[in-house]
């Protein structure tokens, strides 16, 4: 069975069940703080199972994009060496919220694998939770009795806590749950060892393919269990897991989920995959990295060098060094594959194919920066190579080229490896285990339960309408951060306040006390559909009904920057044309910023029409037309601008000022003339065919034309207020080119005149030229003197002196055949007399410079110099 009917057939059995069947997530999460990746199919829908939200169906399944290379689910180093773990996989998935439990979760993944998929049932095994002393559980016994019906007890295994207890992070729902295992070795080979021996041993034929977990706990932060009010059903089957099962191959790769672009891999770089392991590791390495880098780029997570940005770089640079290292590819290829993946994927997932273009420009782009960093690293490699004494490259000069030039470890390994040089490996990660010790203390974060004050559920935002309201505290935590320190999270029944979200900075502002205290509230998250509000310090009655009040002009600031955003963001359209979409946005109370696909830098002209055209909506104080509430289809019917790697729900918020439609949860003037002013400050490039604009409007607008108006009239004034200011600095400028150039040439003659004066002075001393003298020259017209006068005059000794900016300086030329006759040295001549300005220096025997800070001394220098020859 092809792998898109595998995935379509798992989707219409749930649908069957009475399961709505949802699209992926974005794999990106942009607005929760404590997931940088969908690493999980459940992650989406965490909100469900806290309790925070109602999701519209308690029956879900779908097939989600997951990503496993960072926090508590790390997959990356075992990518490319062993057959079944990816980066980017994806997880099929049914879901009960509240509503079935184990019985049909059992039952149906049972009738799933044996009767529609047809899988052998002498392959399986399930896996049953043996419970746990220290968390004073039992074993599964309901699992357990349930399993029995379909399959003989001595392929159900007893698991422990750390296979059979899935828990979502070290707070927050969990539960026990069963896997199912495959084990699809020859027959010859189950003869020697039998599979129940193998199972969760990370044999690569003995895999764990579907997990299902029974969420029936909440861990709290004291690491103690509370029972779920409803249970849960959060199941998650590998995608090119079972995809090798039905297939009838060894391994993910050997799929038509892989082969394809093993297939283009083999084309671009002749080389043939099944013949060498270190091949087969780069292929699979390759083309495992670049599905979890483009669909991460086509989500909007761009490279970069922070965050969830840098984890993609550090992906594909990986990719890169591996077909660097074992492919011989010295130019970027892995843009290429992109092609493969648009036509194999876009189907279930057709942001890959709109997004293609620029998916393979910003990967290119990458490939070729990381080359460049390679080669220069190869350099700086070579360099401590050859400072190396001995045979061993020092860790620490290891750690520095990886960590400041990026410079991959196990490549530097390689290269000293060729060169017959040794790494001090263990020095190395001695280095490595500091920083990550300095990095981990710098994120510490403790997280204490909620306390509950009272229960409501619903956190009403009333932050469209009003920035002010009657709060009452619902609950409350401390978070403790080596950042920030010690910090209280509230959540309010209902609140005013807009947390940070679609670019759009949280609010800020306090809450008061009805004595009449105050408690700053310095940000607004949102956090699992929760608005939490951070405060330094808690109120002394939490109990109390307070009034909150949200910084009206930090707001109003705000509000005129994302609404400008929008009349950018058609203005760019309608400008450049329609290739332009949104990248990014950041609306901030001081300026915005706005990044788009586009792939030139926008000429003045341009930029001039892109102001004019926004400056135009504003002039033409365009209402706020906004809905709330419609239905996603009816908004986009509209023609509202949609975002990709946006989660959006069924029913959107639309916001419209005259021709501009967007879909868009944030906060904006009520009329464009709000805005006052727009004006661009830069545009520039932020990575291949993706511009940024970064602009101002509102107060920030006007301080800039006050500031710049300022500016213009005191250069006027220095100016001694010309008509025109600009001819005058130009004037100016000319004139101050013609006297740097009447300088030099009169330096010029100095030296020439200096020369000739030089000459006339110097007196016979046992058979050599001799001088001493101070002269008004700088450092440089000193030397030039020096050697001038070396080239015209034989046996020459000179020592010139000079006092500039209150130091000393003594230089000293002697002719190189009184250097070899005589045994004179202009080195150690400086150094000698140096003592009489207190200072020293050196240089070559015929030409030597000393600076000192005792000018006083220059005159017994001077005297002293002919003690050399006498
Ligand atoms: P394993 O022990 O094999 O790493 P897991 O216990 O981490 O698996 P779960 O977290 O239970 O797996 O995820 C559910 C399912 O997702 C697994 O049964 C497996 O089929 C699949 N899966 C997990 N991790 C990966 C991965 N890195 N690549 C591909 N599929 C995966
Ligand atoms: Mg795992």
């Amino acid at each position: 069975m092809k792998s898109q009917d595998i995935r379509s057939k798992f989707l219409s059995f749930f649908e069957e069940k009475k399961h709505t069947i949802v699209p992926s997530a974005p794999m990106v999460l942009k607005d929760d703080p404590t997931l940088m990746f969908i690493n999980a199919g459940m992650a989406p829908f965490k909100e469900y199972f806290l309790g925070n939200a109602v999701p519209k169906s308690n029956r879900i399944a779908d097939t989600q994009k997951c990503l496993r290379v960072s926090g508590k689910h790390n997959d990356l180093e075992e990518v490319g060496y062993d057959t079944y773990h990816h980066t980017l996989f994806e997880m099929l998935g049914n879901w009960s919220f509240g509503d079935y439990f184990k019985k049909e979760a059992i039952a149906w993944a049972w009738e799933l694998l044996t009767e529609e998929f047809g899988v052998d049932k002498d392959i399986l095994y399930v896996t049953v939770f043996e419970g746990d002393k220290e968390d004073g559980l039992g074993m599964d016994t309901e699992a357990y009795e349930l399993w029995k019906q379909f399959v003989p007890e001595d392929r159900i295994l007893m698991g422990n806590k750390k296979d059979n207890f899935w828990e979502m992070g070290d707070q927050g729902p969990c539960g026990p749950c069963s896997e199912i295992h495959v084990d699809i070795r020859s027959a010859a080979e189950k003869a020697k060892i039998a599979g129940k021996d193998l199972v969760n041993m990370d044999h690569p034929q003995v895999v764990e393919i579907w997990n299902l977990v029974f969420m029936q706990y909440n861990r709290k932060a004291n690491g103690s269990l509370e029972s779920l009010p409803d249970k849960h059903i959060d199941t998650g089957m590998g995608f090119e897991r079972l995809c090798m099962v039905l297939q009838g191959k060894q391994s993910n790769y050997d799929t038509d989920v892989f082969t394809p672009i093993i297939r283009e891999i083999e084309a671009i770089t002749h080389k043939e995959y099944g013949k060498d392991e270190k091949t087969d590791i780069a292929i699979r390495v390759i083309s495992d990295h670049v599905r979890a880098v483009a669909f991460a780029i086509a989500d909007g997570q761009l490279p970069s060098n922070t965050g969830a940005g840098y984890v993609i770089r550090r992906i594909l640079r990986r990719a890169v060094r591996y077909g660097f290292t074992f492919l011989d590819k010295k130019e970027p290829f892995i843009y290429r594959l992109v092609e493969v993946l648009a036509q194999k994927m876009g189907h279930a997932f057709p942001e890959i194919k709109s997004q293609k273009q620029i998916v393979e420009n910003v990967i290119k782009e990458e490939e070729n920066s990381f080359l460049r960093t390679l080669e220069q690293g190869l350099v700086l490699l070579n360099r401590i190579v050859e400072e190396t004494k001995g045979d061993t490259v020092s860790g620490e000069k290891a750690f520095e080229l990886y960590d400041t030039y990026g410079f991959p470890i196990d490549l530097t390994a390689l290269i000293l490896n060729e060169k017959g040089l040794k790494l001090d490996q263990e020095g190395f990660k001695v280095q490595l285990e500091k920083q990550k010790t300095r990095s981990r203390a710098a994120s510490e974060m403790s997280t204490d339960d909620w306390t509950i004050l009272y229960d409501d559920a619903d956190e009403e935002f009333v932050g469209y309408d009003t920035l002010t309201a009657n709060v009452k505290i619902t609950r409350y935590r401390k978070v403790v951060s080596k950042k920030d320190g010690e910090m209280y999270q509230l959540v309010f029944n209902i609140t005013p306040f807009y947390p940070e979200g679609g670019g759009q900075v949280g609010d800020k502002g306090y809450i008061e006390a009805a004595n009449g205290d105050v408690t700053y509230i310095l940000d607004t998250k949102k956090e699992n559909n929760v608005i939490i509000h951070f405060a330094k310090e808690l109120p002394e009655d939490v109990n109390g009904t307070f009034k909150a009040i949200v910084d009206d002009e930090e707001r109003a600031r705000t509000e005129a920057n994302h609404s400008a955003t929008h009349l950018l963001h058609q203005a760019l359209r309608e400008i450049l044309g329609t290739h332009v979409e949104q990248k990014g946005s950041a609306v901030q109370s001081k300026s915005l910023r706005f990044d788009f696909s586009h792939f030139s830098k926008l000429t003045d002209e341009e930029l001039r029409d892109v102001e004019n055209f926004v400056n135009a909506r504003i002039e033409g104080k365009l209402p706020l037309e906004e809905k709330r509430n419609i239905p996603k289809e009816e908004a986009i019917a509209e023609g509202a601008m949609s975002l990709f790697g946006e989660k959006y729900g069924d029913t959107v918020r639309a916001i419209r000022f005259g021709q501009s439609i967007e879909l868009c949860g944030g906060t904006h003037v009520k009329n464009t003339s709000d805005i006052w002013h727009f004006k661009i400050v830069s545009e520039g490039a932020v990575a291949a065919g993706i511009r940024r604009i970064e602009a101002i409007t509102h107060d920030a607008a006007k301080e800039f034309y006050f500031d710049n108006n300022q500016a213009y009239f005191e250069m006027k004034a220095l100016l001694n207020n010309a008509q025109e200011p600009v001819k005058a600095l130009q004037n100016l400028q000319d004139e101050n080119a013609g006297l740097k150039k009447q300088i030099e040439a009169l330096l010029k003659d100095k030296a020439k005149n200096v020369k000739g004066e030089l000459k006339s002075e110097l007196t016979e001393v046992n058979g050599v030229q001799f001088l001493a003298k101070q002269l008004d020259l700088d450092a440089a017209g000193i030397k030039d003197v020096a050697f001038e006068l070396g080239g015209e005059v034989d046996n020459l000794f000179l020592l010139l002196a000079a006092e500039n900016d209150g130091k000393a300086l003594l230089s000293c030329y002697i002719s190189k055949n009184l250097v070899a006759d005589k045994g004179l040295n202009a080195g150690q001549v400086v150094r000698d007399l140096g003592k009489y300005i207190q200072g020293g220096g050196g240089g070559q025997p015929f030409f030597a410079t000393a600076g000192g800070k005792n000018p006083a001394g220059i005159q017994e220098a001077l005297e002293k110099a002919k003690d050399f020859i006498a």
